[in-house]
């Protein structure tokens, strides 16, 4: 059918236009009376419809029949996924369009309905597929320490986009800290607040990929247009702009544009902007006009509750002592963390058995790279210390205030309870005090262990301490 409608076409249209406008056109399938063509870009659908409407809808009819319909799909991500085409429908004549999930560019058109099949009404509002991912929300989001400065500007950000002084907002960390999760619960919260913003999340690199593509078909302009029609811009990892000079050229484009008309800008990067290099500085001074807010790794606490969110979720369950173990190892990033949970699980139903410690510390043996570390009489005294709130000068001093007599007492019971030193050694770690100072605090220990409740709790949960960080 379509080559038949060509052959027709060719004889009207004159040469070089219809090589331009008709040979690039792909025939994707017939079904009954609809044909559906694919096209290169947004932009040529858009020129197909303004200029050769008409004749397609003749020729089209001429061959099948009254009803005959047309549907566009556009060529997506051009050159990199040429064997996985990822297109989107466009319903040209008021039909529904069906967004493919998978799509790229998320350059859908939704029209109204319309009586004639062959007359496109003027684009309203754009509607497009904002590329979240649901489950990242500020719900699953754990504040910490670690990162509440980030959290709360990207939540004033997601209730008042655009209308606020954190504009662009810069959330930066290492990998695997939380800035993708974070950036897309903006966006998510911004379509749950607001779902007529237009929101839209793209990595810099497929920014970068869409450019190019844009730029071998010579529709940059189409490009940047798309793009100043967003109100959420969400650009996660901009680092990656590193040198792309022309796609950071339009970028700034894009940015002046959206910045000028209030419109919301959330860009990641793994290094604080100062610290880009290869992003051209007109664009780094524009970052530092809204707030940059970095994202650190999560104190223990906080991965404790990650993982008991993550578990929650699941609807899975262990034993505190092996969250917490998990919690104490992996201090990497939080990606590391939830793949520690994962691999335990998988291990637990793959042999059949519980999750228990001994299964936490041979699943983790490979994550954490320098397992069972020797755990020095030092440390030792630092946990207490930390523990306490006694400064830790005083330990190693002859005050004899009660507090720190006590914390003096447990160090040493656990200095020689963890460590292989001698007690000789250990009273030398003390201002050296002498062996029988040690084995006295230690008797002391025990005793007290027996007769006050308190204090024997402040020894376990201690003991606790020193026995993961020997782990
Ligand atoms: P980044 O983009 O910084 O490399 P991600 O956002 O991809 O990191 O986070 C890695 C994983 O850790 C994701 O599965 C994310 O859901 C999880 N994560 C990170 N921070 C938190 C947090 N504060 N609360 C819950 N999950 C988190
Ligand atoms: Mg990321």
């Amino acid at each position: 059918v379509w080559a038949s409608c060509l052959s027709i076409i060719k004889d009207i249209v004159e040469w070089q236009h219809y090589k331009t406008w008709f040979e690039p056109i792909k025939p994707v399938s017939i079904k009954e009376k609809v044909l559906i063509i694919q096209v290169p870009s947004q932009f040529f659908y858009e020129y197909l419809e303004e200029h050769y409407v008409n004749l397609l809808a003749k020729t089209l009819k001429r061959e099948l029949g009254k009803d005959a319909r047309l549907e566009y799909r556009i060529m997506v991500d051009g050159g990199n996924n040429r064997n996985k085409p990822v297109t989107v429908d466009v319903a040209a004549h008021g039909y529904k369009s069906q967004s493919n999930n998978e799509m790229n560019f998320p350059l859908v058109i939704n029209t109204p309905v319309v009586k004639n099949p062959f007359v496109i009404p003027g684009l309203k509002k754009m509607q497009i597929d904002p590329q979240l991912n649901p489950i990242y929300t500020f719900e699953t989001y754990v504040e910490g320490d670690s990162n509440r400065v980030a959290r709360r500007a990207g939540k004033t950000v997601a209730e008042k986009p655009g209308a606020n002084s954190f504009n662009p907002l810069v959330i930066y960390g290492g990998v695997g800290l939380g800035k993708t999760h974070l950036a897309q619960a903006i966006g998510n919260e911004v379509k749950r607040l607001l779902p007529n913003k237009v929101v839209l999340y793209v990595s810099s690199e497929k920014f970068i990929n869409q450019f190019v593509d844009h730029s071998r078909n010579n529709a940059v302009n189409d490009f940047i247009h798309f793009y100043q029609m967003i109100d959420v811009l969400i650009i996660d990892d901009v680092q990656f702009f590193n040198r792309a000079e022309r796609s950071q050229d339009a970028f700034f484009a894009i940015f002046n544009h959206l910045h000028q008309s209030g419109k919301q800008l959330v860009l990641t990067s793994d290094k604080s902007p100062k610290d880009l290099e290869g992003v051209q500085e007109r664009l780094l001074s524009r970052f530092r006009w809204g707030l940059s807010a970095d994202i650190q790794m999560p104190d223990y606490e906080t991965r404790i509750e990650i993982l008991e969110r993550k578990m929650k979720n699941d609807g899975l369950e262990m034993p505190k002592e092996v969250v917490k173990y998990i919690a104490y190892n992996i201090n990497s990033n939080v990606r590391e963390l939830e793949g520690a949970l994962i691999s335990l699980l998988a291990q637990s139903s793959l042999n059949r058995r519980d999750i228990d410690l001994d299964l936490a510390k041979k699943v983790l043996r490979n994550f954490v790279k320098s397992s069972s570390k020797e755990i020095t009489i030092d440390t030792i005294q630092r946990m207490v210390c930390d523990y306490f709130e006694v400064p830790y000068d005083k330990l190693l001093q002859k005050t004899r205030k009660r507090e720190i007599v006590q914390a003096r007492q447990i160090t040493m019971y656990l200095a020689k309870a963890f460590t292989k030193n001698s007690l000789k050694t250990i009273g030398e770690h003390f201002g050296g005090r002498d062996h029988t100072t040690v084995i006295h605090s230690c008797q002391t220990v025990k005793d007290l262990m027996d007769t006050d409740g308190v204090f024997r709790d402040n020894v376990l949960e201690l003991q606790q301490k020193v026995q993961l960080a020997a782990m």
